[in-house]
């Protein structure tokens, strides 16, 4: 599911990346979510905390760029806040998806405001002691509300002023990754 919408918007990320980074991160993450879509048909984990430890350890060895380690963190930590419960709440998807987002700052160092993918996840987050929907609306705005700030982490940081009236690539992926959790926890 998150692959299929990563494959509809590769070419969107990638245009998104071009102005204020590199026009790969469509492609890195196309790449990425193909791995996690094969491995998961072939052999399916029996847990959803389960299939995020494993994708998230296929992103880190496939996606490469700055994101492969970020979502890599992000997967495999939240799949292990997850335990081995066989169904996912509200609530417990949201413990363990600010544990995720915590190991994302603690590894990239990004805070809110920095417009990184950290500007769609964290009020991601903060929404989903909502509603599922409610999370995914946040991570969406989060996202459009990137354009007008400066970079302070990652490649788009280098352009300094510049980098302002674009939206962050990452931030529009994490709205996608956040609505395919969504769609698969509830
Ligand atoms: P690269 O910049 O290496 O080509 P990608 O294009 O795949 O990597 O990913 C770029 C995205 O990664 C950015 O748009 C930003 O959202 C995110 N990013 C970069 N550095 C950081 C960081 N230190 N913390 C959080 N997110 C980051
Ligand atoms: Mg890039
Ligand atoms: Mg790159």
């Amino acid at each position: 599911m998150t692959a299929a919408s990563v494959d509809r918007e590769a070419q969107r990320l990638t245009a998104l990346d071009s102005p204020i980074g590199d026009a790969d991160h469509g492609s890195n993450l196309q790449r990425g979510f193909a791995a996690v879509r094969a491995a998961l048909e072939k052999e399916p984990p029996a847990t959803p905390g389960a299939v995020l430890v494993r994708s998230g350890r296929l992103l880190v060895s496939t996606v490469g760029g700055a994101s492969g380690p970020l979502y890599g963190t992000l997967l495999r930590r939240t799949g292990k806040a997850l335990g081995d419960a066989a169904e996912v709440d509200e609530r417990q998807l949201a413990e363990a998806l600010r544990a995720g987002v915590d190991a994302v700052m603690q590894l990239g160092g990004a805070s809110a405001g920095d417009k990184t993918m950290i500007d769609a996840l964290l009020p991601a987050v903060d929404a989903l002691g909502d509603s599922f929907a409610a999370a995914r609306a946040a991570a969406e705005e989060g996202a459009v509300a990137t354009t007008p700030l400066l970079a302070r982490k990652g490649r788009a940081s280098y352009l300094g002023e510049r980098s302002i009236g674009h939206q962050d690539p990452g931030a529009t992926s994490a709205a996608l990754l956040i609505a395919g959790l969504v769609d698969a926890a509830s």
